[in-house]
């Protein structure tokens, strides 16, 4: 059975004409599902009996189940289990501003990056909108407090899953549902163009974030399989495109790998890459996983890639470490259940 949570607005308001109800029933519905948060259709009290039968019969209201929460200071690690006994995880971070979930788009993932431990796996299928949807609601019930930030950046590549994503982020971002600004919601990919171009003509202002790094074809190829099929160039093209059409900010993703795409050349080479953009550089010191072939930068060298990028006026961050004592850092998700 369809989950409830599958749903956007217009597919509800849909369902309630063809089953000659009213249509505002949709927003009844969404208030008690994600501002009430109800765990039984039977809880609501605004719609009639048969209605209320209705839903019971055409959806599921299932909850995920989760299997294990495990806590550092302001990061906590969440695993679900899905109903077809698969895994996924969440990692829910608290800053100053507010909470933010890192949630997951796929079991397992096809890009194959050489440095990410979230794809070691295969991709095994696409979630579900409903799946990706209480992994928000649910970390929200756990907490007792509002998520206010949403980064989809957990487990697998969105934009391989993009039907489920594009109503994912309508139904977080309605009012009536986890009324999440659309600018603190942030898709990350590793660059599939064709789903960049659909992307600008997109109706919501959501952040882009795209996973570039290295500098040039050379370096990106090597570790990720993806810039074979969508090179560097194409994809500053598509990048330019879709800036001149939303006028948004875009994020460059840009892990620093020891002695393989740190030095200070390929600073000067990235800076020179994206010197026209509307961008910014959010530099990932590497976390370590199984993976030996890979070594965290040394700090100082980290230092001086930031610098070189701000000395040729590149916007540029150091990302925040979040989690790594619980294997809940960028590129370790990953449920150790299901890979022994
Ligand atoms: N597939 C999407 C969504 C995953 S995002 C994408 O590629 O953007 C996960 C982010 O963590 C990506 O920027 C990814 O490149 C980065 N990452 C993967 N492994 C990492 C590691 N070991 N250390 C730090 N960052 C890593």
């Amino acid at each position: 059975m369809e989950s409830i949570y599958s749903l956007d607005i217009e597919m509800l308001q849909e369902y309630f004409l063809s089953n000659n109800q009213k249509k505002f029933h949709a927003e009844q519905l969404f208030e008690w599902l994600y501002q009430k948060k109800i765990s039984t259709f039977s809880e609501i009290t605004n719609l009639k009996k048969d209605v209320i039968k209705q839903l019971e019969q055409d959806f599921s209201i299932e909850p995920l189940e989760i299997v294990k929460v495990e806590k550092d200071t302001d990061v906590c690690k969440y695993l679900f289990k899905l109903s077809d006994n698969e895994h996924i995880e969440a990692v829910l971070m608290k800053h100053d501003y507010g909470n933010s979930i890192c949630i997951s788009s796929q079991v397992g993932c096809n890009m194959g990056c050489c440095f990410c431990e979230s794809g070691r796996r295969k991709k095994v299928r696409n979630l579900k909108t409903g799946e990706m949807v209480l992994q928000i609601l649910q970390v929200e019930k756990d907490i007792k407090e509002r998520i206010s930030h949403v980064v989809i950046m957990g487990i697998g590549e969105p934009f391989d899953n993009y039907e489920n994503i594009i109503k994912l982020l309508k139904i977080i971002n309605y009012a009536k549902g986890l009324a999440i600004g659309s600018r603190h919601i942030t898709v990350s990919t590793c660059g599939i163009i064709p789903k960049i171009e659909e992307f600008m003509n997109f109706k919501l202002q959501v952040n882009l974030a795209i996973s570039l790094h290295a500098p040039n074809d050379k370096i990106r190829s090597q570790i990720m399989p993806i810039n074979k099929v969508y090179p560097i160039k194409d994809l500053m093209k598509v990048l330019k495109k879709y800036q001149e059409k939303t006028g948004r900010r875009l994020t460059f993703e840009y892990i620093l790998l020891d002695g393989i795409n740190d030095r200070a050349k390929d600073a000067e080479e990235l800076s020179k890459l994206i010197k026209d953009m509307n961008a910014y550089v959010n530099l990932i010191p590497y976390n370590t996983t199984e993976n030996i072939q890979f070594h965290r930068s040394k700090t100082i060298q980290i230092m001086k890639f930031y610098d070189i990028l701000k000395k040729n006026k590149i916007q540029v961050t150091i990302r925040r470490e979040f989690g790594g004592k619980i294997s809940a850092a960028c590129g370790q998700l990953r449920s150790k259940e299901e890979c022994k």
